[in-house]
């Protein structure tokens, strides 16, 4: 089938499932997914679901992209962190979205990937960072929005949250143990923070540290 038409009843389905932000779905219009899928995959690129990636990761399903990209409730002159780049797709739909991204990859040979195909898409609003997500971005703190695409265990790691600025948002997967994984809002308000379950959702899990070698993580 023509890329067009696939793309075009994608974002049809993602509407039927509660995407309804006309600039969501303008961004992910303008985002050719088939070039963050790997070759073995292109034909599957505009199925509303997730993908094998290198490194035993996975590039997320477009309704998850778009669902979560919607609950950041983003405007124009945002700086947001990303932790989880992945394949970049992500990135490149909050770049479009935001005035500057901030990303972060634990596996450097994701994130080379990824810087490359950010760059040919002509966005040049990301910068991009090789480290532990878990510990945030110090030195370009605080965040407008914190964007998390790998599951943390039982709480959002502390560092994120101080990275938040007031009436920030961080979307992020928190993995309950045998109660699965849950999708979770955190509001930072002047008093604290409030949280709001969104919907169940499996991703890999968020891990400590750089990756020693790209065979790792499983
Ligand atoms: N948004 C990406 C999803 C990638 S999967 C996409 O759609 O392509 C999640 C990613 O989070 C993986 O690439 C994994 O390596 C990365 N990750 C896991 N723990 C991390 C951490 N502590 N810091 C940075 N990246 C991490």
């Amino acid at each position: 089938m023509h890329t067009d038409v696939r793309i075009i009843q994608l974002l049809m389905e993602l509407r039927r499932q509660g995407v309804t932000d006309s600039d969501v779905l303008s961004a992910l219009e303008l985002t050719p997914r088939e070039l963050f899928v790997p070759e073995v995959f292109q034909d599957r690129a505009y199925d509303n679901a997730a993908l094998p990636i290198d490194c035993g990761q996975t590039i997320s399903q477009p309704f998850i992209v778009a669902y979560m990209t919607q609950a950041l409730e983003l405007a124009p002159n945002m700086r947001v962190l990303e932790v989880g780049t992945g394949t970049g797709y992500q990135t490149a739909i909050l770049a479009r979205l935001a005035k500057r991204v901030y990303t972060i990859e634990r596996h450097a040979a994701l994130m080379a990937k990824a810087q490359e195909r950010v760059k040919k898409l002509l966005l040049f609003n990301v910068e991009f960072r090789v480290s532990d997500g878990m510990r945030g971005w110090p030195g370009q703190a605080p965040f407008d929005r914190i964007i998390v695409t790998a599951a943390a265990r039982e709480n959002p790691p502390q560092e994120l949250l101080n990275q938040l600025n007031i009436k920030g948002i961080i979307v992020i997967p928190i993995d309950r143990g045998g109660h699965g994984q849950v999708l979770v809002r955190i509001k930072r308000t002047a008093q604290g923070f409030q949280s709001a379950d969104l919907l169940p959702v499996k991703f890999v899990p968020l891990l400590e540290g750089v990756a020693k070698s790209d065979g790792e993580a499983r």
